[in-house]
């Protein structure tokens, strides 16, 4: 076994400043010798927390509310250099950065997933998301103001960030016509390119928040999947249409652009990274996070979700550190999480389980409670004060 004192200061680069790679640079840094370098790339200043758009949406936070420069992570000793990815080399372990070259011992990335929205024609131009900060700050004054209308929902494509997002925007957007005394104006539906509402985690958990959709009078139109968008009317794959005053969309992903085309990614387009372990077939190259595909018994990927990028950074960020210190390798992902479902009037449910389970991920939903409302608040507090 190496003697940590021994080894030669090493360089981990971490690709992507989201929940994972700003995970991934906290945990690192917190248990790294000083002599070892933590580089922490992002092509923005800023981390945006995407986990509290949907308050953003419902006028509940301001946008600086959910932002923090991430230059704020160099007071802890963790370098970080704004700019573009242009490409990763995993076999000599280089990242080049608007045209300047990185050398990595270690590479974590941590791209996320970009949005396809012009996949969809005219879904941009007619409707509006509330899954970027900015699609959700223009919501709020709309959704505030609405006192009557048509509000359909859609998710555009089966797989997007985050299952229960778009079910969490219904609820809230009812909850704020209830408080408003304008929602006997006002139906809201949701039309979801999936066959049910978090279908990965089971049939349970479909019928869970299907219920507390029919109590709040949202009425679900499952594997509906939406071909066209133009004013005021969308078009369905069944060539059925649906006239609509507002149009709210969860937008379809595609793996980011520094990733397509290396030889990191599988079939799938996304990288196929080892499910426990999160390496890649590079030594000393980890992926975590939205930009891997992560294979579960079902057939189905695990969705993509903060928490799991989160937990996905720990594990990886232990992995290096035990490497680097001449250890044996011992933490894995495990495919457990939580999520959080945010109901308005100031409940969230909460659906939690390992999602790693065979035959199939065994998650149980908990009903909407102040508690798991309270909960997601003070997982948002943690992020925005402790990491940044
Ligand atoms: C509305 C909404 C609500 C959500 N709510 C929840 C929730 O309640 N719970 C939960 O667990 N998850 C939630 N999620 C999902 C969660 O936000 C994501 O799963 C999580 O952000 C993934 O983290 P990541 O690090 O993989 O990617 P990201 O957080 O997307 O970070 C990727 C980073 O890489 C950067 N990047 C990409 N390409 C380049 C490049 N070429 N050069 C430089 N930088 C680059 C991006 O700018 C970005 O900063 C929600 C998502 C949305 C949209």
């Amino acid at each position: 076994m190496a003697n940590s004192k021994q080894v030669s200061s090493q360089s981990v680069v971490v690709l992507g400043g989201g929940i994972g790679g700003v995970a991934a640079a906290n945990r690192l840094r917190k248990r790294l010798d000083q002599r070892h370098r933590v580089i922490l790339v992002n092509r923005y200043p800023d981390f945006t927390f995407a986990a509290s758009y949907l308050w953003v949406m419902s006028g509940k936070r301001k946008a600086s509310q959910v932002t923090r420069p991430l230059k704020a992570l160099e007071r802890r000793g963790i370098e970080v250099v704004l700019g573009n990815i242009e490409n990763i080399d995993g076999a000599d372990r280089t990242v080049s950065v608007d045209g300047k070259r990185l050398n990595a011992d270690n590479i974590i990335i941590s791209l996320g997933a970009e949005y396809a929205t012009d996949t969809i024609p005219g879904l941009k131009e007619t409707g509006e998301t509330f899954a970027t900060l900015a699609g959700a700050q223009r919501l709020a004054p709309a959704i505030n103001s609405l006192t009557k209308g048509r509000v359909l929902i859609v998710t555009a494509a089966p797989m997007y960030r985050c299952p229960a997002a778009p079910y969490e925007a219904a609820f809230l957007i009812d909850a704020i016509a209830r408080n408003n005394k304008v929602r006997g104006n006002i139906d809201i539906e949701i039309h979801s390119a999936e066959p049910g509402p978090m279908a990965v985690a089971g049939a349970n958990v479909s019928a869970a928040v299907i219920s507390l959709l029919e109590e709040r009078n949202i009425a679900y139109h499952p594997a509906h999947q939406i071909t066209a968008a133009s004013p005021g009317r969308i078009d369905f794959v069944d060539s059925k249409s649906e006239p609509f005053d507002m149009l709210v969309y969860m937008p379809p992903i595609r793996p980011p652009q520094a990733i397509v085309s290396t030889p990191f990614v599988g079939p799938s387009g996304w990288i196929e990274a080892d499910r426990n372990s999160l390496t890649t077939s590079f030594p000393g190259v980890y992926a975590i996070g939205d930009n891997t595909q992560l294979s579960l018994s079902i057939g189905k990927p695990l969705p993509r979700a903060g928490v799991f990028a989160h937990a996905q950074a720990l594990v990886v960020a232990d992995s290096i550190v035990a490497t680097i210190e001449g250890r044996e390798v011992s933490s894995s992902f495990n495919g457990h999480g939580g999520c959080f479902i945010e109901t308005g009037f100031g409940k969230a449910g909460y659906g939690t389980g390992n999602f790693f389970a065979e035959p199939s991920p065994a998650v149980n939903i908990k009903q909407p409670s102040s508690r798991f409302h309270l909960s997601k608040i003070i997982f948002e507090h943690n992020v925005m004060k402790r990491w940044l």
